[in-house]
Formats: C-alpha cells, structure tokens, sequence
C-alpha cells in the first residue's frame, strides 16, 4: 500500500542520506516517483503530472516503453558488459545506424554522459591538431550562457558564471563570447545585423587570441538551458564560415537538442552545416539508461592512426557503449522513425508557439520562444525595462502548474537574477490531450499570477 506513512518514512530516509543535485540544503521533501507511462509520471501518493520537462529534457519517447525494457532485459541476458577495448554487435550497429543518420562520415567514441562526451571532445581536438602538425592549438571558445556539463573541463565550456565560481580553477583554456539573445538585442537593431555581429565578435576573439592558439568552437544549435536562446541560420552560418577560415574545429553540443527534440533529428540540421565532432547524449537512449556518443568525422579521425606509438587517442571509459545501453538507444530511435515522433516535435512545437501567444499580452510574460518540443517563456518585471521577474513570482509560477499536475522547468541561470525563463521540453510522444492539457494549465496558470 502507498500512503501518507509509506512516503513520509521514504522521505525521511531520503532526508537523511541523500544529497540532491542541485537543491538547496536538504530543505524540502522531493517527490517519490514511482513510474511513468507515455508523458507522465506518478508519486507515492498516487498523484500524476504531465512531465513537462522529460526529466532532465531527456525522456523523448516517453515513460514506461515495454520495447525498450525487453531489449535491456534480453541484452543484459546475452552479454552484460565487454569493454570497448574489444568490440560488440549493439555498438557496432549503433555506431552504423548514427552514421546513417548524419550528413557525413564520423567514427563514434562511446561514453556514459554528455560531460563526458564533451570532455572527449576537447582532448581529442587538442591532440589531433597537434598531430596534424599545427603545434599546440588548445583554446576553445564556448559562449556565455551555454552549458556543456559539469566535470571540471565541461563546466570550463559552460558559460554560466553561477555554476562555476565556487570551483575554479577550472581547466584553463577556455574563453568565452556573447550568445544571440534576440530578445535583449540592441533595440532597433535587426535580427540579421545582431546575428553578423557577434559572428563577428567570435571572429575578433580567434584573431585577437592568435588563431594558431584556437583548437575549436563549442556550442549547442540553439542554447537549451542558458533559456532557449534560437540564433538565425545566418548567425550558426557564419561561425561555421569563421571557423574554416581560421583552421578553428566546430564542435556541436547536441546532448538536448539531438533526437528530435527540436523538431529535426539532430539541431544543427536545421542550419545546413558541418560540423566537425558531434557529441550525444540525453535523448540518444531516452535516458532508459546512460549512454553518450562523441561524433568524429572521419578525416579527424585519420590523424591517430598510430605510427610511433603514441599517436592513438589515450582516453578509456570503463562503461563507455555498455551493450545493453547500445541496444536500447538502437530500439529508441526505431521506435521514433516508426512513430515519426520528429516530425511530431516539430508540428507540436509549432502549434505551441501559436497557442500560446495570447500569454504574450500579460505584463510579466516578455518572450515566448521555440523550436520543435523546446519552448522558453521569458518573465519579466515589466516588458520596458526587461528586468528579470522576481524569483517569487517565478517560484508560485511552477509551484502552481505543479499544483495544476504539470511539471515545468526554470533556466537562465547565467548570473543572479536571470534565472528567469520557464522552460518546457515534453516527452515528444505527448498525445493531442496532454498537448491539450499543457496548454490549458499554462494559460489558466499564467492568468491567474497577474
Ligand atoms: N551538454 C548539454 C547541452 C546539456 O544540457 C547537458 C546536461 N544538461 C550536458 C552537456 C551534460 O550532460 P550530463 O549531465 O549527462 O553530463
């Protein structure tokens, strides 16, 4: 029986041995869930929400996938575990299908999360400009409000001052340039000419720290949880054209966005480009268990073909493509293609955006944006001055739709004060009646904290 007594027993055991990511010391009961079935989740009191957020954006086909759980159970069965040192079927066909799925030729590098994948991103670009006889490019350039992970290279990536401060020094060598943030963009000024400036302001940065010092550009196709920040074609253009010019690798964050989230497969085939190393995770499995990929074109790859020695990349991942993970991130994204849940993201995405444009008329609603199952919701104190809304007000906002059953996200996060957009990124199998129902409590929600 699950009851009053069952969770607050739960609770107190949680209270005294658990240390919560990311939550203020110990001081509230979090939920217990106990399962999840399409785009919801249940509680141990028997309470359902709409799982607004897939968890940590992750959950894209969905709670409680029985396909998903037999593949694990059959492959757990078979074969457990064999290090990447040798080699299984699951990888192997992941690696192909992946393959299949990108514009261009890579090799993929396994691991267990996206700081990971990122973090092997960033060694292998440094070595392979070295062996490509370049001399020590090392510096990479990431962009405020980004955020790539949080193992002491990743979170040097991330450019969001609030989660670093208190750990540094961080790796040494990253550097970091303005986002496109078209809602506070100088007033007057056009999207496109906005966007050709801080092209421009990347361009400065390479050449002003000696391009022969920078190894790479690492950014998301659209920043996901610096607050949902979309940047015109025009802008990811012109970084790519930046960074060939400059001999620069551009590394691609698609741990959010990646599987379909946005509406495309993967973001950056929204902005017709190449990007040179590819990193995975999240949606990769649907978060049914850890798995992450480092995407590497073929051409990178061929510089650690070894010849003396000590030209193979030197990084091991005791867990890195786990057979079981490898099989069920093979069954996910079949069960995507055979429901075309990416062609879904995009539709609903775009009917979000449209329904929820009346928001727009109320005093502390200063944005709405998205693309695909990834919506930002911009609060502010008054839309003339753009002050970030006060922590309360967005505090009772996700209080309420909680109370309402519908769980929303809070992002920003870059410096005080401007954790300020409430994010949604749903399951992208949601029905027409839980798009229906999400709708419903955000407007009756918004409406009523005027
Ligand atoms: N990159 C991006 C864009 C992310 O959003 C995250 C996690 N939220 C990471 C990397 C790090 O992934 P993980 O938490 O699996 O290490």
């Amino acid at each position: 029986e699950r009851n009053d007594q069952f969770t607050h027993t739960l609770q107190q055991k949680d209270h005294e041995n658990i240390w919560h990511h990311m939550s203020i010391y110990n001081d509230k009961a979090p939920p217990i869930i106990e399962q999840g079935e399409g785009a919801w989740i249940t509680d141990s009191l028997g309470n359902r929400f709409l799982d607004g957020m897939s968890g940590l954006w992750a959950v894209n086909v969905g709670y409680g996938r029985e396909r998903l759980a037999k593949v694990a159970y059959e492959q757990l069965k078979k074969l457990c575990y064999a290090p990447l040192t040798q080699s299984h079927e699951p990888a192997i066909r992941l690696a192909e299908k992946i393959n299949s799925l990108l514009d261009d030729d890579y090799m993929m590098f396994y691991s267990n999360s996206g700081s990971d994948a990122n973090e092997v991103a960033f060694k292998l670009i440094r070595q392979y400009h070295q062996q490509n006889g370049e001399g020590n490019r090392y510096k990479i350039i990431a962009r405020y409000r980004g955020y790539h992970g949080s193992s002491l290279g990743a979170l040097a990536a991330t450019g969001q001052a609030l989660r670093k401060f208190k750990y540094e020094p961080l790796t040494p060598g990253f550097l970091h340039v303005a986002p496109p943030d078209h809602y506070r963009r100088p007033k007057g000024q056009s999207i496109e000419t906005y966007s050709l400036a801080l092209a421009r302001e990347m361009e400065e940065k390479i050449i002003w720290e000696q391009k022969e010092t920078i190894a790479a550009v690492i950014m998301e196709p659209l920043i996901t949880g610096g607050g949902v920040l979309i940047p015109h074609p025009t802008y990811v253009k012109e970084v790519e054209r930046i960074c060939r010019k400059h001999g620069v690798l551009l590394i691609m964050d698609e741990v959010i966005c990646g599987f379909g989230r946005t509406g495309k497969l993967f973001g950056h085939q929204h902005f017709d480009i190449r990007p040179d190393v590819i990193t995975m995770a999240k949606g990769l499995t649907s978060a049914y268990l850890p798995l992450s990929i480092t995407a590497i074109r073929k051409d990178i790859y061929e510089k650690f073909k070894e010849t003396d020695g000590y030209s193979h990349f030197r990084h091991i991942n005791t867990f890195g493509g786990n057979p079981a993970a490898c099989a069920v991130a093979l069954e996910n994204i079949k069960i995507m293609e055979e429901e075309g849940l990416v062609q879904r993201a995009r539709d609903l995405g775009i009917q979000f955006l449209h329904d929820l444009q009346d928001l727009l008329e109320l005093p502390f609603v200063g944005d709405i944006r998205g693309l695909g199952l990834l919506i930002g919701i911009e609060l502010v104190e008054d839309k003339q001055s753009q002050t970030p809304a006060k922590p309360e007000l967005i505090a009772k906002i996700m209080a309420d739709c909680q109370a309402n059953g519908l769980i929303v996200g809070r992002n920003g996060d870059t410096v005080e004060g401007f954790n300020n957009i409430i994010t949604l990124s749903p399951p992208l199998c949601c029905t027409d009646e839980d798009f229906e129902f999400m709708v419903a409590v955000l407007k009756r929600v918004f409406a009523a904290n005027v």
